[in-house]
């Protein structure tokens, strides 16, 4: 808006991925509803960001699973003007093809917070370069993350291998935003109350340089309004979900695993 004085900028970003378990199809589960959001935000002509969970889609193509279509989805997506950028759900590397299909996802490693620095810099590096390759154009990097499950903290060894790497941003921090479970645990309530800001260990406290932090937008309501809406969702046609998908949210803990 201007004429005021008041200018809004928004990103646009969304998780690029089969969440929780891996329960649910790649197709009806990630590249529809993805096709018909960059159709709704082409009327006005708004870039989206896909924040794409390479991590999975590496363990896919390594136990036979073709990941063809979201391979030539984000490519084209990027060359379209739209942005992908980088997603990791640490409990999905090395994840196994059960016989019934299914995905065994290690939930021991569900936070990337708890991982050693090597770890964590391992999962970076594998799936900027995975991204980077996908895409494939010139002027295109990865220079951006968000952690699975929001599970960034503590976040010294991430911000760490993040800078090591090149990234310039990470957007995991949701102000506000708490999850006490042991195995799933995020604590968003103390932040800078800012657009953004630097960090060069703690995500949650401003730093003179490093990395950017460009937190999600959170509001907050209500506990009854929130449960009624969840609800009304789950109970409702596709359960919340996309038109056809039958994905599954859960963690380690019984929570969402965004
Ligand atoms: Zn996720």
């Amino acid at each position: 808006m201007d004429g005021k004085g008041l200018s809004v900028h928004l990103i646009l970003t969304v998780d690029y991925e089969l969440f929780g378990n891996g329960l649910g199809c790649i197709d009806r589960c990630v590249i529809d509803p993805a096709e018909r959001m960059m159709g709704i935000v082409q009327e006005c002509l708004a870039p989206l960001t896909f924040i794409v969970e390479a991590t999975e889609f590496i363990a896919m193509e390594a136990g036979g699973e073709s990941v063809d279509g979201v391979r030539r989805q984000l490519a084209l997506a990027v060359a379209q003007g739209h942005d992908t950028q980088l997603h990791v759900h640490p409990q999905w590397e090395q994840a196994a093809r059960l016989s019934d299909g299914a995905w065994h996802v290690d939930d021991h490693r569900w936070r990337m917070g708890d991982l050693p620095f090597e770890d964590t810099l391992r999962l970076l590096r594998t799936g900027k370069e995975w991204l980077e390759a996908v895409v494939n154009a010139a002027d295109y990097r990865v220079t951006t993350f968000r952690a699975g499950g929001w599970c960034i903290q503590p976040s010294g060894a991430a911000v760490q291998a993040l800078l090591k790497l090149g990234f310039r941003v990470d957007s995991t921090v949701a102000p506000g935003f708490r999850n006490a479970a042991r195995g799933e645990w995020s604590d968003f309530r103390s932040v800078p109350r800012r657009p953004y800001w630097n960090v060069d260990g703690d995500v949650c406290r401003e730093a003179s340089s490093g990395l950017w932090e460009v937190p999600i937008v959170t509001g907050r309501i209500a506990a009854w309004r929130h449960l009624r809406a969840v609800k009304s969702s789950r109970t409702s046609g596709d359960g919340g979900f996309a038109c056809g998908c039958e994905g599954n949210y859960l963690g380690p803990d019984g929570g969402w695993g965004m």
